[in-house]
């Protein structure tokens, strides 16, 4: 594999997490010793708290008392909530203060839909999701190539066309054609995965290891994109990037069980510094297989999971039959570790035209995308699912890609009746026929959304589905809580970046780039967007009773931020910071000053 080292990125977390440890310096050494300190024996006598945090505002988003100024917690939960008196007789020598100063704690960030391994791979591979052209991004592999040992891999993530303010020339279907790349780097293989993940960019070197040629066919549910000639550009869209990935894998699978292991565990680090520091104390995975699950149950037992993970399993019919029964587990290794539910996929993404609709998409009359999975496919599995208890949570994007999933689901529910409170999930939901809509609330189907989705492709939302559609069904989030349906918030990362700021703040904006806003109408309330983001997270998870809000004998996990996110001009929320993040009532984070 080929690294970017990372290690500026890390240094900060390193640097801020002494707080756990008074004998820390910053080596990544001690990172690994702060964080396998994490657990929740109270060094404090009875009575005494471990965290009281004060003077200043908690949001704690229960019905009762929306608002208080103090909060203690001992042994990971939190023992009391209420004014600075209501808290003083819980401190004790033993006792770490936070002095609020006027600031806001919220209940910890959920990630309600990201992916895991690849958030920590991200910060392993060349982040391409800055580059404004594609020369840039030619350069960024030409000097990775450079340093490469001859044959290896050249990866990278997050490129977007959309964002380029020149234009590749030549140029097919908007894109490059892979010759100023193969010149960069002509023996070293280049994968280039586009943000959404839906598409990858290769070089000549890549797509002869993997035997690509004018000859190869489209595999199903995929396209070799060729120009005129019928030569292969480079662009490899859907499935089509399996050819490349499968012989990046038979290369990978070279290295010793240790070796794969160690890079495993490399990116969970990675992944959980990068969290710590956005404020984040739970996330949902959309979808790990069973190997993967395996290596974060170990690192669980030994304390190496600071953010509390909830992860959907990935895998093929025979498999999941087979393995079902012993894998489902709830709050394993205190708390860290939930497995209760399955990720399915039926179509593409929008951007890439792949998202599934019922009419042609109105920039390519030609296509109305494609079901990346046969629904009987997915139908076959949510029945598995229903009898071993699992919820099915089942990635849409096009408005026929969510009819055929609410499809699937009631037909599952109506043959299993006994069964109540599934809280079964639609992964983005993001562009849904009128008619649809009422059936979230209907069914008890959970809008798993990612409010940044909308900012950032907005703009070609509109141009993939004509202004009456984008209109009526594209990130309808108002439309979907008026039906009785829970909206969650998240990122997808590393399609987006993980901050939950930025998300919070396209979702009571819903502002595009330009300035405009994208049917203003749907935005949330600032109260809105904040419990998507932690109680309704919590409750797709089924972790309302744990998580959420700031209560008496919940986790006690916690983001302090910088400025009160609910009431300052909604301009000023991006320059927001995240001062703290605490979980189970042990600080993991502190910004530098
Ligand atoms: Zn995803």
């Amino acid at each position: 594999m080929f690294l970017v080292p990372d290690s500026q990125t890390l240094r900060p977390i390193v640097a801020l997490l002494i707080v756990l440890c008074a004998a820390c310096g910053s080596s990544d050494a001690e990172y690994e010793s702060s964080v396998s300190a994490i657990g929740v024996a109270t060094l404090a006598p009875e009575g005494v708290a471990d965290l009281v945090i004060r003077n200043g505002k908690i949001a704690t988003l229960t019905e009762d008392a929306p608002e208080a100024s103090a909060l203690a917690a001992r042994s990971g939960r939190i023992v009391a909530v209420g004014n600075d008196t209501d808290v003083a007789s819980w401190i004790g020598d033993e006792t770490y203060l936070i002095d609020l100063a006027g600031r806001l704690a919220i209940p910890g960030f959920i990630e309600g839909h990201g992916h895991f391994m690849s958030l920590g791979n991200s910060k392993m591979i060349l982040n391409l999701t800055g580059a404004n052209t594609w020369q840039e991004i030619v350069e960024m592999v030409a000097a990775s190539a450079r340093e490469a040992e001859p044959g290896s891999w050249v990866t990278g993530r997050g490129w977007h066309q959309e964002k380029w303010t020149v234009l590749p020339n030549p140029m097919i279907e908007g894109l490059p054609i892979h010759d100023g790349l193969s010149a960069v780097s002509p023996e070293n293989p280049v994968v280039l995965t586009h943000a959404s993940g839906h598409a990858s960019f290769v070089n000549a070197k890549a797509l002869e290891i993997a035997g690509i040629t004018r000859d190869t066919k489209n595999p199903d549910g995929g396209e070799i994109v060729r120009d005129a000639s019928g030569e292969p550009t480079g662009m490899l869209r859907e499935t089509a990037q399996r050819l490349v990935r499968e012989v990046f894998a038979h290369a990978e699978a070279g290295r010793s069980a240790e070796e794969i292991e160690s890079v495993e565990r490399e990116k969970v680090r990675l992944a959980n510094a990068e969290l710590l520091r956005k404020g984040v104390t739970s996330f949902q995975d959309a979808g790990s297989g069973f190997a993967t699950i395996d290596l974060l149950k170990r690192m669980a037992e030994e304390g190496k999971l600071p953010v509390r993970l909830y992860v959907m399993i990935r895998g093929g019919y025979d498999e999941l039959a087979g393995r079902l029964a012993d894998y489902r587990m709830i709050g394993y290794g205190d708390s860290r570790l939930t497995v209760r539910s399955i990720k399915q996929v039926v179509d593409g993404a929008l951007g890439s035209h792949g998202a599934w609709l019922l009419q042609p998409y109105a920039d390519m009359p030609s296509s109305s995308g494609l079901a990346t999975n046969p629904p009987e496919q997915i139908e076959r599995v949510a029945r598995l699912a229903i009898e071993h208890g699992y919820q099915v949570n089942t990635h849409a994007i096009g408005d026929r890609g969510n009819r055929e999933v609410l499809d699937l689901y009631e037909r599952t529910f109506v043959d299993h009746r006994g069964r109540t409170d599934l809280r079964w999930r639609i992964e983005h939901a993001q562009h849904i026929d009128p008619v649809d809509i009422p059936r979230f609330g209907q069914l008890g189907v959970i809008a798993s959304m990612q409010g940044i989705h909308q900012c950032s492709d907005g703009p070609w939302v509109m141009l993939r589905l004509g202004e009456g559609r984008a209109r009526s069904g594209a990130y309808v989030w108002q439309d979907l809580m008026r039906a009785g349906a829970v909206v969650t918030n998240g990122t997808d990362v590393p399609v987006e970046d993980v901050d939950p700021l930025e998300s919070y703040h396209c979702t009571v904006t819903r502002q595009l780039n330009n300035g405009s806003a994208f049917f203003a109408d749907q935005a949330m309330t600032r109260e809105e967007a904040l419990r998507s983001y932690t109680i309704s997270n919590a409750y797709a998870a089924f972790e309302e009773d744990i998580k959420g809000t700031l209560e008496v004998g919940k986790l006690a996990d916690i983001t302090i931020l910088s400025q009160d996110i609910l009431t300052i001009p909604v301009d000023e929320i991006l320059e927001t910071e995240v001062d703290f993040t605490i979980v189970g009532g042990q600080t993991l984070y502190i910004r530098e000053p």
